[in-house]
């Protein structure tokens, strides 16, 4: 069975949401911000990769994906299926 799996979060270049914290881009090393409802997401999937907007297109480019909502959270995130 194939399970949906959250790979990637994507931070925003502004910390203008109340209780955000500032993170790294794993892919250039931009500052970004991760609003408490996305450090959720990250403390949930403890090996999620944390991108930028930028860095987060290129691999959607190269997955075949897209930038989707988290269901639960409103934070933005790159979905893989496991098993598949
Ligand atoms: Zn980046």
């Amino acid at each position: 069975m194939s399970k949906e799996k959250p790979v990637a979060l994507i931070g925003s270049e502004f910390g203008n949401i109340s209780g955000s914290r500032n993170f790294k881009c794993s892919g250039c090393g931009l500052k970004i911000y991760l609003s408490p409802d996305g450090q959720q997401t990250k403390r949930l999937n403890p090996s999620i990769v944390l991108l930028c907007l930028t860095c987060a297109d290129e691999i959607c480019k190269i997955l075949r994906r897209e930038i989707r909502r988290d269901a639960q959270r409103n934070a933005r995130v790159i979905i893989l299926r496991e098993g598949t």
